[in-house]
Formats: structure tokens, sequence, C-alpha cells
């Protein structure tokens, strides 16, 4: 492969330090060769003039529900004329889902990838969590691995109805035949640990299980309400706590003392209309912090970590570089990696040309498409 040279770049975030003016960086292959001041860069085959224009790292979206049919702009629409969420409504997604044939589903995640990758995200979770039976949670998981490596059994979404009236019965599934179907799909296991879904007990006991199949917790933990979510995800040592907008003291000291992330998804809230995530609380205490969208049909459907970056510094008390940060180098600390996240000699090159001369721009100018070419590990997949 040609070494290209990114040059006349007008400010370079390599989240190793602080933004370079006047930078320039050098892709090999697939990975980050070199950065620095473009007045010593080096030669290589190619060139992209980057126009004065800001380059960041590509975002890292590590809390995404894609696999699933249908939507509920429905339901969306009656809550926001006054009716409250409940976690229950996730079971219209999940009849839907088994309706739908594997094209239908495979479809419906690709145009939500393509979405995801035109507003800058270059690497991304899927869960599965709307099939709920073990072949819909199985095919689930298979078709999200054609689109990404960061996949998460999410058998622990709700208890379906069919087993209301037996909820041992399903935890007992999701844990056993479910679980050892689902595992070689998957990377992650993930509970939904609140009211209307699952409790403490039951929650350590899938993580328990999805340990000794092999695979790393992360949980959806105090969204709705206060509960055990946070602790467990800290004592089972699980990658991330998802959501954590109601905590207690207790919560913040175990995450701060843990290497848990908090990953906070404001979208939610901005669907909901719910109260945001304390994040200055969070970050002062020392917590790694990551924004992702939660891209899901019922309470957030929006693909744009720009969205999120804007609502997290409006919102929730970080500032821009926090929040730009949390999108990337804190979703890359979710998913436990170190090659993505930041553009550093080694890193894969994964990474946005934005259409603004600072990575500021992109929580200074809400709802402004500012994402102007996408590459991934070195490859350009938008052109602008
Ligand atoms: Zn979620």
């Amino acid at each position: 492969m040609p070494s290209v040279l990114f040059d006349n770049i007008g400010e370079l975030l390599t989240n190793a330090g602080d933004p370079l003016s006047d930078a320039a960086m050098v892709v090999d292959g697939d990975l980050v060769a070199w950065t620095g001041p473009a007045a010593a860069a080096p030669d290589c085959d190619e060139r992209v003039d980057c126009g004065g224009a800001a380059v960041l790292p590509g975002f890292v979206d590590s809390h995404a529900h894609l696999m699933f049919a249908g939507d509920r702009a429905a339901e969306f629409a009656a809550r926001m004329a006054g009716e409250r969420y409940a976690a229950g409504g996730i079971r219209t997604t999940v009849s839907a889902t088994r309706d739908a044939d594997d094209e239908t589903l495979f479809r419906n995640a690709q145009r939500l990838v393509g979405e995801l990758i035109r507003s800058g995200t270059t690497t991304f979770e899927i869960k599965s969590g709307y099939g709920l039976t073990v072949r819909d949670e199985a095919r689930s998981l298979a078709l999200a691995r054609k689109f990404t490596d960061e996949t998460t059994f999410l058998g622990a979404h709700v208890v379906p109805a069919e087993y209301a009236d037996d909820r041992a019965g399903y935890v007992e599934l999701v844990a056993g035949q479910m679980l050892q179907e689902c595992a070689p799909n998957a990377r992650w296991i993930d509970v939904f640990c609140d009211a209307g879904a699952f409790d403490g007990d039951e929650t350590r006991g899938i993580l328990q299980a999805g340990l000794d199949a092999g695979l790393t917790p992360r949980v959806h933990a105090n969204q709705l309400q206060h509960g055990p979510g946070v602790q467990v995800a800290v004592e089972v040592g699980a990658a991330s706590a998802d959501h954590c907008t109601h905590l207690n003291a207790a919560d913040v000291d175990a995450l701060a003392g843990s290497s848990t992330v908090a990953t906070l998804l404001p979208g939610a809230e901005f669907s909901t209309r719910s109260p945001y995530p304390d994040a200055r609380r969070l970050l002062d205490a020392g917590v790694t912090v990551a924004l992702a969208t939660d891209c899901n049909p019922g309470t957030s459907y929006t693909t744009s970590m720009p969205l999120c970056i804007a609502l997290a510094v409006r919102e929730m008390g970080m500032t821009v570089p926090e929040a730009v940060r949390a999108a990337t180098l804190g979703g890359a600390a979710a998913l436990r990696r170190d090659d993505v996240g930041r553009l550093v000699p080694g890193a894969r090159a994964d990474l946005m040309l934005l259409n603004a001369p600072s990575y500021l721009h992109l929580a200074y100018r809400p709802g402004v498409d500012l994402v102007d070419r996408v590459w991934r590990g070195g490859q350009e997949v938008t052109r602008g």
C-alpha cells in the first residue's frame, strides 16, 4: 500500500497531548505512521490536502442497538405528548424483530451503520436484545458480526411476554442454552439491570455465566432509577457501566476505584425528556467517561455522535475537549481497545476531516453536519 501524507491540517487532535496547529500526518497501510508539524513532514507516495481543516480520530460508539426491525415513531410522539417511558416498550420491537427475515434485519442494520460512518464513527458496538429467543438472539449476533467484531449478547434486555410468569425460567435460558448458542458470535455480554428489567442477583448470575463462556461483561446500569447496576458492574469487572444517570456517592466511588468506564448516553435522556447524568461529578472523581449513542428505536433513535457531544457539553457539564475525548478515547476504553480513539504511530488510521477549522465546532455548531470525509483503516469510506 502507498504511504499517504495528510497535509495542511489546521488542527490535528491526536488525543496524545494538546492539539497541533499547522500539522501533518502520515498513514502507511491501515496504520498511522507519523504525526507532527507540517514543515517536518516526510515525503509520501500520495497526498491529501486537508485545506486547513481539523482532523481527529474517528468516533468510537461503544453502545448501539442496531439489530431490530420496525420503528416506534408513534410511541415517541406519544411520549413527547406527555406519556412516561417504561422499559416494556422494548417488547414492541421484539415482536417486529421476531417476524422479520434475516435480509430485513441485515438491511436495517446496514442502513444505520451507513449513518454512523457518515457522521464520523469508525468503531461501533452492536447488541442483540430484540430477539429474546435462542433462535432470534443467535441470528441477531451472527448478522451483527458481519458489521463489527464488537458484538454484545443482550438476551437479558427484558423478560419477554411469554415468560412473564416464569422469570427464573427465562434467566436460566439466557444463562444456559441461549448464551451457548450466542457466545460464538459475541465478544461481550450485557444485562439491562433496572426497574422493569433485571434485578441485581439476576444480573450477577447472567454476567457470571457469560464470563464462564469467555465473554466480558458490560451493564445497562442506573438509567431509570437508582439500583444495584453500577455496583454489580464493578464487582464483576465489567468493561463499562452504561447510562449512570441515578448514582449515589458509593456508586461514584466504586467507579472511580475500578477500571469500569462510565458510558453516558445523552441521546436517551434527550429522547425521553429525562434528567441527564452528571458527567462533571464523575470526571471530577476521576472516573473514565465515554459517550455513546445508545442508538435504538425506542429511546434514542440517533446515530449521531456529534449530537451526543453537543448534548454532553450543553446539558451534562462537560467541556468540549472532555466530550470529544469521551466520544473517541473514552469509547475505546469502554471497548478495551488501545488501537482506536487516538492518532499516534501504530494506531489504526481511523479518522475524520471536518468542514471546520477546529474540533471545538463539533459542540459549537450543533445540528450541523461538519464531518466532511472519513477513513477507516486508511481507506476512505466517504467522499464529501
Ligand atoms: Zn442501551
